[in-house]
């Protein structure tokens, strides 16, 4: 069995490659050859943590296996990070523990690919301006991989304590790119996509803040009852998202379908977009929401990719188990 640690994930992996494993894995759920297994996520009494997994199998990459962790909030004060988690694969065809992978930064960068994918294959083919609604740990990631995939030439930014906006501010001028903090009307008035990536129980973004042919990629809501956009924000979009069950029962979908406004079968995969099955954006007119509510399939994919890569450079650990 290998084991590939936390602290060697970074050297394994780029955004270039994590783009392809998600984007890849969201095309195989399209086309029914990968299946998410259903998520336990429960409150195990102890330490206020958040325990659960999430697991699937992809038949096109023989990816099989299990993300296991979730929330410790008291870590931070350890000098520990708060999500913890690990990812082990299996032997498609033994059942045999195949590798046991670091999960942390894996999480980070699987979900900041799925908005970039989400914003290569739905954004305006003119969009210039992002807009940032969080600036907490992930959303530095999701910046990063979102000024990879276009060439944005500024950055507006907004968050609940617009002194954490220093975090985006850096990723905007690592890249060399424009960063302004603005309220939440100009950044609805300016930017062409907007990333929401908080953990807010309450809508943020509202329709009346946006304007026409804007793409918006949520990413916060991944837990019943968090919100980022308004309900009816939600219904005037077309919608897209990773996995539909998710979407509504999970996701940002789920109070648009609560209130009626929408219903599960107006809502696509963007896998489905992907693959050609579906048309993604008929005009530049027309507002497309991605909802993103993070699978397992996404961190076995790219999991996948650190393990073969570990292997080829030597640095997986061989352990006899
Ligand atoms: P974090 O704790 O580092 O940052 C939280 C962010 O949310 C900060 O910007 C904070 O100011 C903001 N925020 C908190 N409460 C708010 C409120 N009431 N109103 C407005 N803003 C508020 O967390 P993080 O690691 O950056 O993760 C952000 C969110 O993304 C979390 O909800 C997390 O569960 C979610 N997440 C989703 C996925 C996915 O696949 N969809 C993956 C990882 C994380």
């Amino acid at each position: 069995m290998l084991i590939v640690p936390e602290n060697k994930v970074a050297e394994l992996i780029n955004t270039a490659e994590c783009f392809s494993a998600v984007e890849n894995v969201f095309a195989s759920m399209a086309s029914k050859s990968a299946n998410n297994f259903p998520v336990v996520r429960e409150a195990i009494g102890h330490a206020d943590a958040l325990y659960g997994f999430k697991s699937g199998f992809d038949r096109e990459t023989l990816a099989l296996g299990v993300k296991s962790g979730g929330f410790w909030p008291g870590n931070a004060a350890r000098g520990l990070v708060n999500h913890q988690s690990s990812i082990f694969l299996f032997d498609a065809d033994t059942g045999r523990c195949r590798a046991v992978v670091g999960g942390n930064l894996i999480t980070a960068i699987r979900t900041a690919a799925a908005s970039a994918v989400s914003i290569k294959h739905l954004a305006r083919k003119d969009a210039k301006t992002i807009g940032m609604i969080g600036a907490g740990h992930q959303s530095a990631f999701q910046l990063r991989a979102a000024l990879e995939q276009r060439p944005f030439d500024r950055v507006l930014g907004w968050n609940v304590e617009p002194k954490m906006l220093q975090r985006l501010r850096d990723v905007a001028d690592e890249r060399g790119v424009a960063f302004e903090a603005v309220g939440l009307d100009r950044l609805g008035a300016e930017a062409d996509v907007i990333i929401t990536i908080t953990s807010s129980f309450a809508p943020i973004l509202k329709a009346s803040h946006i304007r026409p042919g804007i793409h918006l990629a949520c990413m916060g809501t991944d837990t019943r009852g968090k919100q980022e956009v308004e309900a009816e924000l939600t219904a005037s979009a077309i919608l897209f998202t990773d996995e539909i069950v998710q979407a509504v029962t999970i996701g940002e979908c789920q109070h648009a379908v609560a209130a009626g406004l929408v219903s599960q079968d107006e809502i696509a995969e963007l896998g489905a977009v992907i693959n050609g099955s579906d048309p993604g954006r008929r005009s530049d007119e027309e507002i497309t929401l991605f909802d993103g509510t993070g699978v397992g399939l996404q961190d076995l994919a790219v999991a996948t990719r650190v393990v073969d890569r570990a292997i080829e450079t030597g640095a997986a650990i061989e352990v006899e188990y």
